[in-house]
């Protein structure tokens, strides 16, 4: 089989651009030094002309904007729980924040699988909060300080007190959110089996 052959059969790959890099080279070598290959290259070229490579180019640009936009709704989803979780537990005349709190740990682990981050946002911003609001109710970190230490040995028991407390509500916050993300769990576990089988 003389090269010319070769050339002809590989052109519609060449053009896809599947070939090896080795190969391409050995076929651009040719191309340049055989007229009929070239002109043959040509037709088949403009045959398909470049369209399919930009039209492939195109479908991965869009399939990457579906992505980062469903990780746009996810984290927008994420954030609303979250400040629907921090609202009801802040104005915490009721037992709305068992739902928020195991709806922000279903969203949070059902997009991001993710135990860590779980339990770090229903844990964390709430310890904060209520470490603030424990020192708020006083009116001034100086008026908490001097009334809450008579209640105490010394200013670390103070302090053990205060964040023991805002812990436990931490703790007992993120339970729910922990049953939200088993939730979560088990639906991810369900859909994918249904999809496998
Ligand atoms: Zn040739």
């Amino acid at each position: 089989m003389n090269d010319c052959r070769i050339v002809e059969d590989l052109l519609p790959l060449y053009e896809e651009d599947l070939l090896h890099k080795e190969t391409v080279e050995w076929m651009d070598t040719h191309l340049s030094k055989c007229d009929a290959c070239r002109s043959r290259a040509n037709e088949t070229l403009t045959q398909f002309p470049v369209t399919s490579i930009k039209s492939k180019k195109t479908a991965s640009t869009m399939m990457k904007n579906a992505i980062s936009k469903l990780a746009i709704y996810q984290l927008l989803l994420v954030l609303l729980s979250f400040a629907f979780a921090m609202s009801t537990s802040i104005f915490a005349n009721s037992f709305q924040f068992i739902l928020s709190y195991f709806v922000l740990g279903f969203m949070t682990f059902y997009f991001y699988r993710s135990w860590i981050l779980t339990l770090l946002i229903s844990i964390v911003p709430i310890s904060i909060w209520s470490i603030y609001d424990t020192i708020a109710s006083y009116g001034s970190y100086g008026k908490w300080y001097t009334q809450a230490l008579e209640n105490h040995d010394s200013a670390i028991g103070l302090f053990s007190t205060l964040l023991g407390g805002s812990l436990l509500m931490g703790i007992i916050h993120t339970v729910f959110a922990v049953l939200g993300a088993v939730v979560a769990l088990l639906t991810k576990k369900i859909t994918e089996k249904e999809e496998t089988s």
